[in-house]
């Protein structure tokens, strides 16, 4: 397997491949419950790390998960230059030791601090993809629900992907189209955090549906090519991988913004990304303490994906997350049919229509083509007795970046 990933960070291609780096860090605790974490601590309270040039930004990012503050970087050999680093776009966009622009003899007497992490965008191009390995593919639909929807996780390790929670990957299946080019890409919501679900922020999750329908006029069975291609992706496999892409569904840094999220389906991916960031990672810089509220809708109970986990949020956490289901062909609406998560946001509409004029409450769709209009159907009526076009509100709420839609 060839990988450009591995070329563009191996020691032997870049300028600093072989080179080493000491960070000084502060706030680092040694009774950690974190992984591997177990440096000297000086009396003076500082942590003195070395990383390769290749593992800097994920030391600097584990560094600041666990709590540390990066006080000063420098190279091992401090008459080590530092230069600008790869030339792939991502470089300049996430968090950065700082010796990109400056002059290296500026470098030893200042100390370091930490830049504010950008929005990672298209780090890997369609022309030149990351190859990962599928190291987990399991089903989420419980025995009776419909369809095929798989959780697959793929390591990164060798390459300098990374993202943020709301971002999607593309995705590019192996083959030629009916035309005899190479398949395009497809886009699939990330569904695990920044750190991935190994914590080591080498890999990325996503939330899969197979595509199958049938033919309009033959009838036939069809199945959707990427979708079939990850579903049956076995553990090992090589996948081709570009992005990260968006940055409409970015969780705000905010601790206390209230979190309303709307799903359909696999539209609860970036949805438990934002959950796992919440409640199941402990972050030094990061402590939800806002309300969030997952609307969820699906066909049946067997098709509530990671239900296990979001009761396990909701039972732990009854103070910042709120859970409810519309499950279409269980639940009935109030006029007998089936209950659909407009359905849900019309029942809520008064307590929704509160939360929303608040300004730290951003509200976030992410599902089945459509979800706007219903959403609209829910509280627009709501939003009438209160004397508010629907349409204004909607624009207020977009020029102040708290609606958040992703349909596919
Ligand atoms: P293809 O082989 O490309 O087939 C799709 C085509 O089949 C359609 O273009 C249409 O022509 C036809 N078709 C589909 N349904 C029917 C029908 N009922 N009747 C007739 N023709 C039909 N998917 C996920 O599973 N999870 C995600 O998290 C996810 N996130 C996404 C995020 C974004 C931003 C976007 C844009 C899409 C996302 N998708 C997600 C959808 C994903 O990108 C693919 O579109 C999906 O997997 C189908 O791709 P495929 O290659 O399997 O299907």
């Amino acid at each position: 397997m060839y990988s450009s990933a591995l070329a563009a960070t191996s020691g032997k291609t870049t300028a600093y491949g072989s080179r080493l780096f000491v960070y000084e860090v502060a706030g680092l605790s040694q009774n950690t419950d974190n992984d591997s974490l177990d440096y000297p601590i000086r009396r003076s309270g500082s942590v003195f790390i070395t990383v390769p040039y290749e593992r800097m930004n994920q030391e600097m990012r584990r560094i600041t998960r666990m709590g540390g503050r990066i006080v000063s970087i420098k190279p091992l050999d401090a008459e080590t230059p530092l230069k600008p680093t790869s030339n792939r776009s991502s470089e300049a966009e996430v968090a950065q030791p700082q010796q990109s622009k400056s002059n290296p003899t500026e470098k030893k007497r200042k100390p370091m601090t930490q830049a504010k992490t950008k929005v990672p965008v298209n780090i890997y191009k369609p022309k030149d993809p990351f190859i990962g390995k599928c190291i987990e593919n399991y089903p989420l639909v419980a025995e009776g629900g419909s369809g095929i929807v798989q959780h697959l996780t793929f390591d990164l390790s060798g390459g300098d992907l990374h993202y943020l929670e709301g971002q999607s990957i593309g995705i590019i299946p192996p083959g030629t189209d009916d035309n005899g080019k190479p398949h395009k890409l497809r886009l699939y919501s990330i569904a695990s955090t920044r750190h991935g679900d190994k914590g080591d922020d080498k890999t990325v999750s996503l939330c899969v549906r197979q595509l199958e329908y049938q033919h309009p006029e033959t009838n036939e069975t069809v199945y959707g090519v990427c979708s079939t291609h990850l579903c049956n992706l076995e553990v090992g496999a090589d996948v081709a991988i570009t992005g990260p892409v968006g940055k409409e569904m970015l969780l705000p840094d905010d601790e206390d913004a209230n979190i309303v999220m709307l799903a359909t389906g696999t539209g609860i991916a970036p949805f438990r990304a934002f959950l796992w960031r919440m409640f199941f990672e402990k972050h030094e810089d990061y402590k939800f303490k806002g309300k969030s509220w997952l609307i969820f809708g699906v066909p049946y109970t067997a098709n509530i994906l990671y239900k296990d986990k979001l009761e396990e949020i909701e039972t732990n956490y009854p103070d910042n997350f709120e859970l409810t289901y519309a499950i279409s062909r269980e639940q009935k609406n109030s006029e007998g049919g089936r209950m659909y998560i407009q359905h849900r946001v019309a029942e809520q509409a008064e307590k929704l229509w509160t939360m929303l004029q608040d300004p730290k409450t951003h509200l976030y769709m992410c599902g089945l083509k459509g979800m706007e209009s219903g959403i609209e159907e829910g509280l627009s009526p709501f939003a009438a007795k209160q004397g508010v076009e629907w349409s204004d509100f909607v624009k207020k709420l977009k020029k102040e970046h708290r609606w958040h839609v992703e349909v596919y």
